[in-house]
């Protein structure tokens, strides 16, 4: 995709106004995918969001403003998930950008007709329930960020911080997809084995040092068998879009259980994803040359090293995390912003992870999802969990209301948020990640 690309103009207006605010992450150059529900039914419905109003595509089909899109996609976006456009890929998913593009525009004669059919087409985003966009098949966290794993390596393992694979080999564990949830799900305190006396037992309880892990994550299209590789010169064709990605964890369960399998009980409760997912195309303007290796670094393995993923493998994607404590949202007092960080600086891209993943055989399916690992800058500043932001718990956070965080309470509101801006280019972003923390049961 280049600046010709007609769905990336960015004087494009859309015949829905508040597409047309400024500041909003869904103006008409962004139409991420999503799928939503009505409070009223059952059947979830694939959607399209457009400023503070929701596209659906089943509508869309139905009303016959869809009629120049193959079959096989008009069948994949009246499904219950995006699973199906998916498995079709990225150049299906493409012909329904550009045909969604022109409809939502105010000056096409696409746009004109659809304007009249305003209430047929278009639901307000506040009067439906956003779920996870696609039954995913598997979950796998990677560990991408160099400043994230030095900060944590040095916590736990004071004397050998950076394990000698780190700069070879793209870190990851397979996750639990059944605990992925969309933003505004509870979030359960978890129950676990921990150790607070090292010379003492463990004991089992609630944890004590519940924190959030600020990541994208990468949503799979299309498919391949078992036994198959992806070349990375062909693995960003897998990667259907973006979305921010929370991976909560619980820092006394992963100290006493991680070795040596690595992350178990700690992770596997809950995962938050954002419900929207940004495409590739409409993140073409942000991409980025990836993350330049420190000089004395080894240079990726050939399998992980191609000249487009290293030219353009990187996404200029801003993120922050706010906290808003019960107390301060009962007083009205704004969310206070952790931290503010960059994707630019993540030491793998997404095509590294995606190569690497399928490298062995491993068979990767439309709808799997990848977390790219804590985005951690080598800022305080930009660092992406409260464990290396409080540096497990010895310099916790002062709240507006005089309260203090080590980790996470009770009643605790994370929202994450991303977006993409520059010069030349109409703002997008990623729309809520957010979470709160409920008592452990
Ligand atoms: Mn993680």
């Amino acid at each position: 995709m280049t600046a010709a690309d007609e769905t990336l103009d960015v004087a494009l207006q859309s015949w829905v106004d508040d597409a047309n605010a400024p500041g909003t992450d869904f103006p008409i150059q962004n139409l991420p995918f999503g799928v939503f529900r009505h409070d009223f039914e059952e059947r979830p419905r694939v959607g399209i969001a457009i400023g503070a109003h929701v596209l659906d595509c089943m509508a869309a089909v139905r009303a016959g403003v869809f009629d120049a899109l193959s079959p096989p996609v008009r069948d994949a976006l009246q499904s219950w998930s995006l699973n199906a456009l998916m498995g079709l890929g990225r150049d299906d998913a493409r012909t329904v950008r550009h045909a969604a593009s022109r409809l939502l525009r105010a000056d096409s004669d696409e746009g004109r007709s659809a304007r009249t059919m305003r209430d047929v087409l278009l639901v307000r985003m506040d009067r439906v329930g956003m779920l996870v966009p696609a039954e995913i098949g598997d979950y796998t966290d990677f560990y991408a960020s160099v400043f994230h794993a030095t900060n944590v390596g040095s916590m736990f393992r004071p004397d050998n911080p950076l394990l000698p694979n780190y700069k070879y080999v793209p870190i990851g564990y397979h996750g639990r997809a059944s605990s992925v949830v969309a933003s505004g799900a509870p979030v359960r305190r978890p129950r676990g084995q921990r150790r607070p006396d090292p010379n003492a037992p463990p004991v089992y309880g609630p944890s004590a040092g519940l924190d959030y892990e600020l990541e994208l994550g990468a949503w799979l299209g299309g498919d391949s068998a078992i036994g198959d590789t992806v070349p990375i010169a062909r693995a960003e064709d897998r990667l259907f879009g973006l979305s921010l990605l929370n991976d909560w964890s619980a820092r006394d369960l992963q100290s006493w259980e991680y070795q040596p399998l690595g992350p178990f009980l700690a992770k596997n409760f809950l995962t938050t994803v954002s419900p929207w997912i940004v495409t590739l195309d409409a993140l073409a303007p942000f991409r980025v040359p990836a993350f330049e290796r420190p000089a004395g670094d080894p240079a990726p393995l050939p399998y992980l090293n191609d000249a487009a993923d290293q030219a353009r493998g990187g996404f200029d994607v801003t993120l922050a995390v706010h906290l808003a404590s019960a107390q301060m949202r009962e007083q009205g007092i704004a969310p206070l912003r952790l931290s503010t960080g960059t994707f630019r600086q993540m030491y793998w891209t997404f095509a590294q992870m995606i190569a690497h993943h399928a490298s062995g055989g491993c068979n990767l399916r439309a709808g799997d999802l990848l977390g790219s690992g804590t985005v951690s800058g080598p800022d305080k500043g930009s660092r992406g969990c409260l464990l290396e932001l409080t540096w497990r718990g010895a310099e916790p956070i002062t709240l507006p209301t005089g309260e203090t965080r080590a980790f996470l309470a009770d009643g605790d509101e994370v929202t994450m948020n991303g977006w993409c801006a520059r010069d030349g280019a109409a703002r997008i972003g990623f729309g809520d990640c957010r979470g709160i923390v409920r008592a452990a049961n």
